[in-house]
């Protein structure tokens, strides 16, 4: 119990810093980058914005595969 409480506050905590990513905002966008100059943002034909990481997971993008080895 005491572990499972320590996770929900490890967690929380995390919730609370706030990670804000960079999408394209088009609805054919299935990815988010950390950075706006990302080599996958290049092809990027609409406008680049800035969102929370919740909301970037929350509408299915994944991490784009420029940035995995970072
Ligand atoms: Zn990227």
């Amino acid at each position: 119990m005491k572990l499972l409480l320590l996770t929900l506050v490890f967690a929380s905590g995390i919730t609370c810093k706030r990670v804000t990513v960079f999408v394209c905002d088009s609805k054919y966008a299935k990815k988010y980058h950390y950075r706006d100059d990302c080599r996958g943002l290049k092809n990027c034909k609409h406008k680049i914005i800035e969102i929370s990481l919740d909301s970037a997971r929350s509408t299915n993008k994944t991490l784009c595969k420029w940035e995995y080895n970072q």
